[in-house]
């Protein structure tokens, strides 16, 4: 973002306008509020400042929204295979930290 967006975000959240920006959750949508300078932090690049704001890698917030907000089993099946069934209580995680500890865990059949 160049040096007359930044003066322009600034002017705005001086007359008390203010930002915010919104991302996929399990069933809707989450609102993250931003400052002026967290709006030019934000526009730079959205995942690793949502990444940052939930204290978590960039790698995991994306990985959170695609394993659809769900952490599954890391036991193996008698095959052999990953069980990949989901982990009692979270099937529908809504903030990327409670995922990323969630892993590891697992179902039912492998507690
Ligand atoms: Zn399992």
């Amino acid at each position: 973002m160049d040096i007359h967006a930044a003066e322009v975000i600034k002017d705005l959240a001086s007359k008390d306008i203010g930002f915010y920006a919104s991302h996929d959750i399990p069933g809707g949508q989450a609102t993250v509020h931003l400052t002026a300078q967290q709006v030019l932090e934000y526009a730079a690049d959205p995942v690793s400042y949502l990444a940052a704001h939930y204290g978590v890698s960039r790698e995991d917030y994306l990985e959170w929204h695609q394993s659809g907000y769900r952490v599954v089993c890391c036991g193996f099946t008698k095959a052999g295979k990953p069980c990949k069934a989901t982990v009692p209580s979270l099937s529908f995680v809504g903030d990327p930290k409670t995922w990323v500890q969630g892993q590891g865990g697992r179902c039912t059949t492998h507690g």
